[in-house]
C-alpha cells in the first residue's frame, strides 16, 4: 500500500539531501522516490548519506518535469514552509493531510512534493499540486532542511498508515469516490478554457479567471464520475456554441 505513496524532490541541489531523504523514507516504509531534474545524480554523496537505504536511491526515477512525476497521481501535496497566495486547499496540520493521503493511496498513486533547498517550489509547480501542506514550526525560523522535512512527513504518513481505519485499508475506494488523476484534471481545465473562449465568455486568454476557476475546482475535489459529468456538460455547451 505504501508503494502508492511517492516522494518527489524537485531540482535538488545537494546530492547528500537525496541520500538523506531516501534514508528518511525507508525508515518509514516508503520506497518510491522520483527526482525532477536533480543537479547531480547519481552521486557518491547521495549513496553515502543513504546508508542502508541505497536501494531506494538506486531505484529512484529521474524525470524532466514535475508534471511527468505526478500526472498519474490523484492527490499531489506540495510541502511549503510559506503560505502562498494561491488558493489551493491547504493543510495546516500534517495529520489531516496524511489521513486523506493514505486513504487515496488505497486505490491510486499519490505524491508528496518537496522544493529546492534555496527557493522551494515555483508558483507554476504549486499549480500542479492539488493541496499544500506546512509543517508547523517556529514562526521565527520555521524552514527545515529538505531531508528533515521529508522525514517529518514520511513519519506522519507512516503513522497514518498504522492507524488507518480497517475499512478504508482493506477495500479500495468505490469507483464513484475515486479522485481524478492530475492529468484528467488538467484535461478538464483545458476543456473549460476552450469553452470559455468559443462561447465568448472570455474574449482573450485570461490567466487570472482561469486560475480562480482552477482553485474553485481544486477545492470542490470532484470525483472521477463528477468530472466526467462536467466534461459532458462542457461538450454539449461547446457544440451549442459552435452551432450558434
Ligand atoms: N527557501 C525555501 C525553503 C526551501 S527548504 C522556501 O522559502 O520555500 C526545501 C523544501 O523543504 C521546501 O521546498 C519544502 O518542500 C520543505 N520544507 C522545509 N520546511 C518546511 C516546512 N516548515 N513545512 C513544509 N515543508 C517544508
Amino acid at each position: 500500500m505504501l508503494a502508492n505513496i511517492r516522494i518527489v524532490l524537485v531540482q535538488t541541489y545537494h546530492p547528500g539531501n537525496i541520500g538523506a531523504s531516501a534514508r528518511a523514507m525507508k525508515t518509514m516504509g516508503l520506497t518510491e522516490l522520483v527526482l525532477v531534474n536533480p543537479r547531480g545524480f547519481p552521486d557518491a554523496e547521495a549513496s553515502r548519506l543513504a546508508a542502508g537505504a541505497e536501494d531506494v536511491v538506486d531505484r529512484a526515477r529521474v524525470v524532466a518535469s514535475l508534471e511527468e512525476a505526478v500526472s498519474d497521481c490523484v492527490q499531489v501535496v506540495g510541502a511549503s514552509a510559506r503560505l502562498r497566495s494561491l488558493p489551493l486547499p491547504h493543510y495546516d496540520e500534517p495529520e489531516a493531510m496524511t489521513r486523506e493521503l493514505v486513504a487515496n493511496a488505497g486505490s491510486d498513486p499519490v505524491a508528496l512534493v518537496f522544493g529546492r533547498e534555496r527557493s522551494g517550489l515555483t508558483n507554476d509547480e504549486i499549480r500542479l499540486c492539488s493541496h499544500q501542506v506546512s509543517i508547523p514550526a517556529n514562526p521565527e525560523y520555521g524552514i527545515l532542511n529538505l531531508s528533515q522535512a521529508v522525514q517529518v512527513l514520511a513519519y506522519e504518513t507512516f503513522k497514518a498508515w498504522r492507524l488507518r481505519p480497517e475499512s478504508e485499508y482493506r477495500l479500495p475506494r468505490p469507483a464513484e469516490e475515486r479522485q481524478p488523476t492530475r492529468e484528467q484534471m488538467a484535461h478538464f481545465q483545458e476543456h473549460l478554457s476552450r469553452v470559455m473562449q468559443v462561447s465568448g465568455f472570455l474574449t482573450q486568454p485570461h490567466a487570472r479567471t482561469e486560475a480562480q476557476l482552477q482553485a474553485l475546482f481544486a477545492r470542490a475535489q470532484p470525483s472521477r464520475k463528477e468530472l466526467s459529468l462536467l466534461r459532458g456538460l462542457l461538450s454539449s455547451l461547446e457544440a451549442a456554441a459552435s452551432d450558434g
